[in-house]
C-alpha cells in the first residue's frame, strides 16, 4: 500500500475518517505509512474503508461513535488508543452544517452542531493531549473552514463552530509547544464531498448562486477531497515542523482576495 513515507510507523487517530475529505485523508495517510484508527459515526462506510485500506497491506481499524455524545466518542478514543499502542498524530475533522437563517435556527439545532463540531474537538483534544505531553511529541490538525474567520449569511452557526475550533487549535499550539506538540487548522473553501455539495445546493435553494457563478468568483472551482486531505498530511508531517497555530486555507486564493 505504502507509496510514500511522510507517516512512516507512525500512528494517526482521525475522526469523520469515513467520509468525504475524511476518507481522502485516511486513504492518504494509509499509503504514507501510517497506522490508522477511525472514528466515525458512519459504520457500513468506516468498515468498507478499512477493509480497503487493509487488503492494501495497510494497517487500520474501525471504532464507532457519534462524536457529539462525549461518553461514546471518549469510549471510542480510548479503544483506539489500545488498539493503536500510543497516539502520534491527531487529525479532528468530523463535522457537519446547517444552512438556515440564524432567527429560524433552534436551541436543538444549535445545541447539535456545536456539540458535533466544537464540543468533539475539545472532547478529543482534552483524551488525547495528555499522553502526547508524556511523549513529549504530537502532532494535531483540526479542521477549520474558510467560515473560521468569515462571516457567511445562512451559515452563523456554522461560522460560530468553525471560528472555535480554529481558535482551539490556535490555543493548544501555544499552550502546548514546550510539550513538542503542533496544533495546525486546515481551512478549506468549498469541497467536493457529501458536505460541499449540500451546502451548496442549500444555499442555491434559500437564494444564492454558488452553483451557477459563486464558485467562479471565489474560489474559480471546487476543491477536490484528496487536496485538503493533502494539506492535512503537510501539516501532520515532518515538513511542516516548525509550523504551529497556523491556519492553511485550502481555497485557491479566496481568503487572500480583495
Ligand atoms: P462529509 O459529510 O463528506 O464527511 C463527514 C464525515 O464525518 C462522514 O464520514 C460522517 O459520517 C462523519 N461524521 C459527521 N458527523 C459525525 C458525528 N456526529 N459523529 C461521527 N462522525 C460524524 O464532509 P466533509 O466535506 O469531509 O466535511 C467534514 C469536515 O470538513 C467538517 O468539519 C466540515 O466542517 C469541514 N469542511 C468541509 C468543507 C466542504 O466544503 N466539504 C469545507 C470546509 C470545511
Amino acid at each position: 500500500m505504502s507509496t510514500g513515507n511522510k507517516l512512516k510507523d507512525q500512528t494517526v487517530l482521525i475522526t469523520g475518517g469515513a467520509g468525504g475529505i475524511g476518507r481522502a485523508a485516511s486513504l492518504l495517510f494509509a499509503e504514507q505509512g501510517a497506522i490508522l484508527a477511525i472514528i466515525d459515526y458512519d459504520k457500513n462506510s468506516g468498515i468498507e474503508l478499512v477493509e480497503t485500506i487493509n487488503k492494501k497491506g495497510g494497517k487500520s481499524a474501525f471504532f464507532h461513535a457519534d462524536v457529539s455524545d462525549a461518553v461514546l466518542l471518549t469510549e471510542a478514543i480510548s479503544q483506539a488508543k489500545q488498539w493503536l499502542g500510543r497516539i502520534d498524530n491527531l487529525f479532528n475533522h468530523a463535522g457537519t452544517i446547517i444552512v438556515k437563517p440564524l432567527h429560524e435556527t433552534t436551541l436543538d439545532e444549535y445545541d447539535r452542531l456545536m456539540a458535533i463540531n466544537t464540543r468533539s474537538a475539545f472532547v478529543t483534544c482534552k483524551t488525547v493531549i495528555p499522553e502526547m505531553v508524556a511523549a513529549g511529541k504530537g502532532n494535531i490538525v483540526i479542521t477549520s473552514s474558510i467560515n473560521g474567520e468569515k462571516g457567511f449569511s445562512l451559515e452563523s452557526v456554522y461560522c460560530m463552530t468553525k471560528g472555535a475550533v480554529l481558535q482551539l487549535a490556535r490555543s493548544v499550539s501555544a499552550e502546548y509547544r514546550q510539550y513538542g506538540i503542533r496544533c495546525n487548522a486546515i481551512c478549506p473553501g468549498f469541497v467536493e464531498t457529501a458536505h460541499g455539495l449540500r451546502e451548496i445546493g442549500s444555499l442555491d435553494i434559500q437564494g444564492q448562486t454558488w452553483e451557477a457563478d459563486g464558485l467562479a468568483s471565489t474560489q474559480v472551482r471546487i476543491c477536490k477531497a484528496e487536496e485538503a486531505a493533502a494539506a492535512a498530511l503537510f501539516l501532520l508531517s515532518s515538513d511542516a515542523s516548525f509550523i504551529n497555530g497556523t491556519a492553511l486555507y485550502v481555497d485557491n486564493g479566496w481568503s487572500s482576495k480583495g
